[in-house]
């Protein structure tokens, strides 16, 4: 797709960008690579200083960056500040910590000799990046790497072009040496030739499954190491003793939040029955409180969604889950009104023959499910063919730790929505992916654990 950024709150285009031709790829990896040969024998406190700098310069710049995301797709400015913040905040976890994530392990052979693991940098790491996190997704892959003695290549979503060269900038002004981190405006279809020159030497997606099979199956052909960060339809299970107030409150954001399109948004709600119309009245009336306008304003509480497409594309599975059978008891169409905007809706009645049933809702649509118990609750959130995070409510703890060592996701969340955090290890298993990023596990991902064994 070409590079533009179009307004989803009016759906005017606001800027095109011209996408590199082979030989200019062919020129930046010329430069990557040659600028790995240099930072790979920098010391931390260098790293560190770039870092460090790279925070201070978006905070002092939050209202630039967070503008960026709001046009481009069309996140809250609310939102979009605090996600300039979190990125600011991953990029201090990194520079405070990454020495001691990749410290030397020394080993304890049986046969009393000395061994040691170090942590290597690998060489150029080419990333696949969404919109929904402009800058969030960037910096998971960027402070991890570069702290790592890496080099990172990153081709983002196309819709997302001027926030794709704010970042670029973002560790130029931050002295990053040209090379440390590229933008490269290319189509998707050129991803599986930029896997193959050998020195690229991992790959990290985080996007749609269809994206993440494409480009795993490249890096597997050219035997590179890949993570995987793909969609999810996560549960929201509530049990009989949860705190019902606080479960509609938190699941309207995990529901709401970045208008539905997060990967670990709650999207499907697992209710026992015994306090599943009391929940469905709350939320019902919820959603319907949403103010859908400009997400530059900060009255609006529902944006538009990133795009049109996106805004037809959800519109149309809604419409389809309701043709076989499902009951939209808010929302369920689009709104008439100018730009990329859907209804905050909540669909019941979804059995399993309605084609919806797997599908991952990327926007602002819940899917609300009644079960017997908890036993059902559990079966039900595990017949997914996703499994990235995932929630339960209960007011007994241990009882909803139980129910979470049940759930075939990698991360869940008891009485909250999963969420992020830049010292949580974040991802997930089956069609939602492999490899974990932030934490200390995110920047373990491309470095070579390399063993040094000493005889005498
Ligand atoms: P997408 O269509 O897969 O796009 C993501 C990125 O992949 C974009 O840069 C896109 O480029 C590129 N791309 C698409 N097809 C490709 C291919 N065949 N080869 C190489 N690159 C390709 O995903 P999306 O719809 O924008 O994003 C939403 C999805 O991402 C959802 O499923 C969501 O759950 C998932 N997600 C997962 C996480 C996580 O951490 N697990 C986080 C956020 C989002 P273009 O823009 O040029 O098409």
């Amino acid at each position: 797709m070409a590079y533009k950024t179009v307004n989803p709150f009016n759906n005017k285009e606001v800027k095109s960008f011209t996408s590199l031709t082979e030989q200019e790829v062919a020129a930046k990896i010329d430069q990557a690579d040659a600028c790995y040969k240099e930072w790979r024998k920098t010391d931390f406190a260098t790293r560190r200083a770039v870092m460090k700098k790279a925070a201070t310069i978006m905070r002092e710049n939050k209202a630039k960056f967070a503008g960026l995301v709001t046009l481009e797709m069309g996140k809250l400015i609310s939102d979009a500040e605090g996600e300039v913040d979190l990125t600011a905040d991953i990029f201090d976890y990194y520079a405070d910590n990454a020495e001691e994530f990749l410290a030397p392990e020394t080993l304890k052979p049986k046969d009393g000799r000395k061994a040691y693991v170090e942590h290597d940098s690998i060489g150029i790491i080419l990333c696949v990046e969404p919109w929904n996190f402009p800058y969030y997704q960037l910096v998971r892959v960027a402070a991890t790497n570069l702290m790592a003695g890496n080099v990172v290549m990153v081709k983002h979503a196309s819709i997302v072009p001027q926030c794709a060269e704010a970042f670029e900038q973002l560790l130029l002004d931050a002295g990053a040496p040209k090379g440390a981190y590229t933008n490269l405006f290319v189509d998707s279809k050129h991803i599986a030739g930029i896997i193959q020159d050998r020195r690229i030497r991992g790959v990290a997606v985080t996007g749609s499954e269809k994206a993440g099979a494409s480009v795993a199956s490249e890096a597997g052909k050219a035997l590179k190491k890949s993570t995987m960060e793909l969609g999810g339809s996560d549960a929201f299970i509530v049990l009989e003793d949860a705190d019902l107030d606080k479960a509609c409150e938190w699941g309207l954001w995990g529901r709401m939040n970045n208008t539905g399109q997060c990967c670990v948004a709650a999207k499907r709600f697992i209710v026992v029955e015994s306090v599943a119309d009391k929940l469905l009245k709350q939320m019902t009336e919820c959603f319907s409180k949403l103010k859908a306008g400009d997400p530059m304003d900060r009255n609006t509480t529902l944006g538009p969604l990133s795009s049109e497409a996106a805004a037809q594309e959800i519109a149309e599975l809604t419409e389809t889950a309701i043709k076989h059978g499902a009951k939209a008891v808010v929302g369920g169409k689009r709104p008439d009104m100018p730009g990329a905007f859907m209804e905050a809706t909540i669909l019941t009645n979804i059995t399993k023959e309605n084609p919806v049933f797997y599908k991952e809702f990327f926007g602002p649509v819940a899917m609300f499910f009644t079960v017997p118990d908890e036993k059902a609750a559990i079966e039900l959130a595990n017949d997914s063919e996703f499994g990235l995070g995932g929630t339960v409510f209960s007011k007994d703890v241990e009882r909803a730790k139980k129910v979470a060592s049940q759930i075939d996701t990698g991360m869940v969340f008891i009485n909250r929505p999963t969420w992020t955090s830049p010292d949580l290890p974040f991802g997930g298993v089956k069609h939602s992916g492999y490899g974990r990023e932030l934490s200390k596990e995110g920047i373990l991902e491309f470095v070579n654990r390399k063993l040094i064994y000493i005889e005498n």
